[in-house]
């Protein structure tokens, strides 16, 4: 017992074009806690904005480097910023593209990993736009524009979701409980993990009457951190390895 490398998990760092603070901060963390684990699975929202596998944007080519040196699984699923990210990318950073909903089997039980975006039902206008941007028709015909179209789209996109995320009631864009028991009764689980509300806590709830528990990764636009899953129990930590501000270790596993 005990002697299983960790299972790490991350979400939303929103990395810019260009290398920046939180790039490097995600360097570290590949040669730190990373290095001593099993596996890294990114739940989406690597990226700011992601316009193509062709854009050679200085930041994520570092990320590729880096990434493709580690001696363990890397696992990639699609945030709401960087759906886009393809194959070529992820094969040249040396990811398995997953699913938007990923069950695995972890040494505590089992669980369900996705971005959590698909969550938020309660917001309908982003649910319209996220159908037909994830439409293969409109994403080909994206990725043929030039590059420069393609930026200034990202760019424009990106403004238009800040502003809004602002306007909306923090109800609506949270994950809607009903969302969150229609999925984890779909894959038959109790446990999900995941990212995008930038809203860091690990929450206990009933659903059909069975114990669950959804963990919610941090932001790294806010303190940046990650949850470390092994045969004893979840932990959200900081990048230093300290106990999440906002919520305490867990050291019991799923029912
Ligand atoms: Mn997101």
């Amino acid at each position: 017992m005990g002697s299983t490398p960790p299972i790490l998990i991350v979400s939303d760092l929103h990395l810019d074009v260009e290398p920046g603070p939180t790039l490097s901060e995600f360097l570290q963390f590949l040669e730190g806690p990373v290095r001593a684990a099993s596996a890294l699975y990114v739940l989406g929202d690597l990226f700011d904005y992601w316009v193509g596998d062709d854009a050679g944007f200085a930041a994520a080519e570092k990320l590729a480097d880096a990434v493709s040196a580690l001696p363990l699984p890397v696992s990639f699923q699609h945030g709401n910023r960087d759906f886009l990210l393809g194959n070529a990318y992820a094969e040249r950073a040396g990811m398995t593209l997953a699913p938007e909903e990923l069950p695995v089997e972890f040494e505590i039980g089992e669980a369900l990993l996705m971005h959590g975006d698909s969550l938020c039902t309660a917001d309908t206008e982003y649910l319209r736009f996220r159908d037909v941007v994830r439409r293969p028709d409109w994403q080909q015909a994206f990725l043929a524009r030039p590059l420069a179209e393609r930026i200034a789209e990202a760019e424009r996109l990106r403004g238009i979701s800040r502003g809004a995320g602002q306007m909306k009631a923090s109800d609506i864009t949270d994950v809607h409980p009903d969302a969150v028991a229609e999925v984890l009764r779909r894959h038959d689980r109790s446990l999900l993990i995941h990212g995008h509300t930038h809203r860091p806590a690990i929450h206990h709830f009933p659903v059909d009457g069975r114990p669950c528990m959804r963990c919610v990764l941090p932001s790294w636009d806010g303190v940046p951190g990650y949850l470390a899953v092994d045969a004893h129990g979840l932990r959200l930590l900081t990048l230093d390895g300290r106990d999440y501000p906002v919520a305490s270790g867990v050291p019991s596993s799923p029912a």
